[in-house]
């Protein structure tokens, strides 16, 4: 017999809460760009017209930590700069994450030095690291997607094996 889909079926869904608000989360991501050098300035074409992050709902860069959710760090971060970009980390409220644009942030990138931090993870956990010198706005997006995945999967409880 074939199953006869109800009128209240056609125009309901059901979900669980915490994929309902995973959902909501990744769609309306609010960036805090932590941008000290050139890959700063390439971030400013990933939210410009031609790649146009608001078809991801990332558009909205706020300039306070505490109205942020997604901490961009990109650009080179000085062993000096280190505990800024910690302190505006814990100035964001939870949940949060982090994006490494770029290699300086991710590793140092080429600057093997004393006074350069080897990576912006030695001061905050980092979600999602971006490739490049600088990243192109689309290996940006790549991650932001990414990001996303990650962002609902964690709403989901890992199945562990029998
Ligand atoms: S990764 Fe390259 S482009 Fe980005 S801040 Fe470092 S040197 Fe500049």
């Amino acid at each position: 017999m074939k199953h006869q889909t109800s009128a209240l079926e056609q125009i309901l869904f059901t979900t669980r809460l915490t994929d309902l608000l995973a959902w909501a989360r990744k769609n309306s991501l609010w960036p805090y760009v932590f941008g000290t050098a050139c890959c700063g300035i390439e971030y400013m074409s990933v939210v410009g017209p031609k790649h146009d992050a608001a078809r991801f709902g990332a558009e909205v860069v706020r300039f306070s930590p505490r109205q942020a959710d997604l901490l961009i760090v990109a650009g080179t971060i000085s062993e000096k700069m280190g505990p800024v970009v910690k302190k505006v980390y814990e100035q964001m409220s939870e949940p949060k994450w982090v994006m490494a644009m770029g290699a300086c942030a991710a590793s140092g990138g080429f600057y093997r030095a004393y006074h350069v931090l080897q990576g912006v993870d030695q001061v905050m956990p980092v979600d999602i690291y971006v490739a490049g010198c600088p990243p192109t706005p689309e290996a940006v997006l790549a991650g932001l997607l990414m990001l996303q995945q990650k962002i609902q999967s964690e709403a989901r409880p890992r199945k562990t094996m029998a």
